[in-house]
């Protein structure tokens, strides 16, 4: 019988290794929301398309940019932005460097994580709530006491902090994980009547509220209806976590009409979302997490960095340990 492993999240580090997996063992993806993607997130509201968690991603190794362009080529990427330019209270600096390729998932982020994910076993809106020893192996159960089924390997990737307190005790990689760091950050979401025109697609903000806007309609594949995603910054993000969100929107976008000139708070759309894991702020520095003798490991961005090729790569290790282990079995 096939060695059975569940794995914790449909975020792209657990897609990667579902399908590095799958041709070797019986993979289950327990997903706890009702799509795919993970923080590689997009919504879409009255006819506005945001994505709302990463914004792009760069594909630096040979592997990576080859999975890249393979979605490209299957309609589940595009190349964007053009540029990124810097926005500051005193004006727009434009990006003048020679583009590394960025790439989205098309139509909308979460496209990308779609098309990998074509073919494999996921559960979704079925959110592991804990993980118990049982008949040599692992039995998931979920927040309502429910069953999720038993597995001979279990591996999380959800954020760390998450990872960590779904773990048992007995796991070997909590040191680890405590050692972990993750930042929050707020997301604004601005759906407006007519076209606009900033000047740029892209642009890293220098403020002390805002870090980064987007013009979604510059995106390839999306909606004519002009829509703004703008991140607040990570620190700022920290200190208000459990601020009033109608003061934390308030706060954003008095920002953005100091930086732009423009008064958006009447926008026919307006919406926030808040990330309480956004971005790695200190990786482990090691590729993943693997409890030999328990049968239990994690992997995800937070394992090398706080990119999408970050999460690929930890994937990709912790897929080619399990491999090994699986064939030599
Ligand atoms: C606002 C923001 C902006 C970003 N910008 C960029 C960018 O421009 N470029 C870039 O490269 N990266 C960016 N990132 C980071 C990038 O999104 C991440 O590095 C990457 O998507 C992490 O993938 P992952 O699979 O490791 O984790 P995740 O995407 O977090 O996946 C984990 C999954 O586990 C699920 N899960 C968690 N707990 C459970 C549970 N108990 N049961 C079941 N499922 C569970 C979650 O729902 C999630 O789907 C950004 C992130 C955010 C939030």
């Amino acid at each position: 019988m096939k060695t059975s492993i569940a794995i914790i999240g449909a975020g792209i580090a657990g897609i990667t290794l579902a399908r590095n997996l799958s041709a070797h063992a019986d993979v289950t993806v327990f997903e706890k929301s009702r799509g795919l993607g993970g923080r590689m997130a997009n919504r879409r509201r009255e006819g506005f398309a945001f994505d709302h968690g990463a914004q792009y991603f760069t594909a630096r190794s040979p592997a990576f940019k080859a999975t890249a362009e393979s979605a490209a080529a299957g309609g589940h990427a595009g190349i964007w932005p053009k540029a990124v330019h810097t926005l500051k209270a005193d004006g727009l600096v434009s990006d003048t460097r020679p583009p590394e390729p960025r790439y989205v998932g098309t139509p909308a982020m979460s496209a990308f994580a779609h098309g990998l994910a074509e073919g494999l076993h996921i559960r979704k809106e079925a959110t592991v709530a804990e993980i118990v020893s049982a008949d040599a192996g692992w039995a998931l159960g979920d927040n309502d006491g429910n069953d999720l089924g038993r597995f001979d390997l279990v591996i999380s990737t959800a954020p760390a902090p998450q990872t960590g307190r779904l773990m048992p005790e007995t796991f070997s990689g909590h040191a680890a994980l405590n050692a972990a760091e993750m930042s929050g950050c707020f997301t604004l979401m601005i759906g407006l009547q007519a076209p606009l025109d900033l000047g740029f697609e892209a642009a890293r903000i220098e403020d002390d509220v805002l870090s980064w806007i987007a013009v979604e309609t510059s995106k390839p594949g999306r909606p004519a209806k002009t829509a703004l995603t703008i991140h607040s910054r990570n620190d700022w993000a920290e200190a208000n976590l459990e601020r009033d969100r109608d003061a934390v929107k308030s706060e954003m976008l008095q920002s953005l009409d100091r930086l732009l000139g423009k008064d958006f708070s009447t926008a026919p759309w307006l919406d926030l979302h808040r990330w309480r894991y956004a971005n790695v702020e200190k990786p482990i520095g090691q590729p993943y997490l693997f409890d030999a003798s328990l049968g239990l490991g994690a992997c995800g961005d937070w394992c090398l960095g706080n990119r999408v090729e970050a999460a690929v790569e930890s994937a990709q290790a912790l897929s080619q340990l399990l491999t090994q282990r699986l064939q030599g079995a």
